[in-house]
């Protein structure tokens, strides 16, 4: 840490988290467009569907250059993509502030960012894409080896066991219950992911936080002029995301002071 300046390193981490949502923004348009994901190309309007310059994907600067609308078309675009950008330059920030210039900031940098690329895909579409389920609780299992903080490699298994176990019981009780699909298999895949991330240790704190916030998001969409009241359909990914990231961040600190408590 001594060798780099901590200034330098949180421009580096800005910049970084930055394009790391840029990529994000990319992966999101073109999967729900069901374009390929990993073919090289320019980004382009969903309007006019002009391929855009260079210029006009810097990212958050080229939204308040061109005031949310494209050159060509002048109707609205990117402000979803600003949202994801901003959230991963706040993610990447944060885990700097947290772990420091560490193996563990890259790590967490890289699974937040897929967390957040997942939860705005699962807002539009209800879907989980699985290279971001699957293919995050493969790299946080493989973590686990590596890193000395967060979970160690049995906690971590443990956790996407429990984690991903439990939602599916959830999931066929529900079934059985209500006769319809209430939690998608999505919802199971990410809890395998989280697991890992937060460890067996970790994993009440994550679906706590997850339900609270669920909870909070589901009463404001019902009364939403979009919502349909009480059979308004409510994404869970986010939520859940949103209490893993906040178990990474901050779930030593409260979980000591509720001990204390
Ligand atoms: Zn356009």
């Amino acid at each position: 840490m001594d060798a780099i300046p901590t200034s330098i390193f949180y421009i580096g981490a800005a910049i970084l988290g930055l394009e790391l949502g840029g990529l994000a923004s990319i992966f999101i348009q073109r999967w729900i467009d069901e374009l390929p994901v990993l073919k090289p190309g320019r980004s382009r309007c969903p309007s006019c569907e002009h391929t855009l310059a260079w210029r006009d994907t810097i990212p958050v600067l080229s939204y308040f250059l061109l005031g949310g609308r494209c050159r060509h078309c002048d109707n609205p675009i990117g402000g979803q993509y600003m949202l994801v950008e901003i959230s991963c330059l706040a993610w990447s920030l944060a885990v700097a502030y947290h772990f420091g210039l560490s193996l563990e900031w890259g790590v967490h940098l890289v699974l937040g960012t897929m967390l957040i690329a997942g939860s705005f895909i699962d807002f539009e579409t209800f879907l989980l894409p699985n290279r971001i389920t699957i293919g995050g609780a493969g790299l946080a299992l493989a973590a686990s080896f590596v890193l000395t903080e967060g979970p160690d490699w049995q906690d971590a298994m443990a956790g996407a066991l429990f984690g991903g176990g439990l939602f599916w019981i959830m999931q066929h009780g529900y079934r059985l219950w209500r006769k319809e699909e209430g939690l998608g298999t999505g919802d199971i895949k990410l809890m395998c992911m989280i697991g890992a991330m937060t460890g067996l240790s970790g994993l009440p704190f994550a679906i706590l936080v997850g339900a609270l916030t669920g909870a909070v998001g589901s009463i404001v969409y019902m009364l939403s002029p979009s919502g349909k009241g009480m059979k308004t359909r409510i994404p869970f990914g986010p939520f859940l995301s949103l209490g893993c990231m906040t178990y990474i961040l901050y779930g030593e600190p409260i979980s000591r002071w509720w001990i204390a408590l």
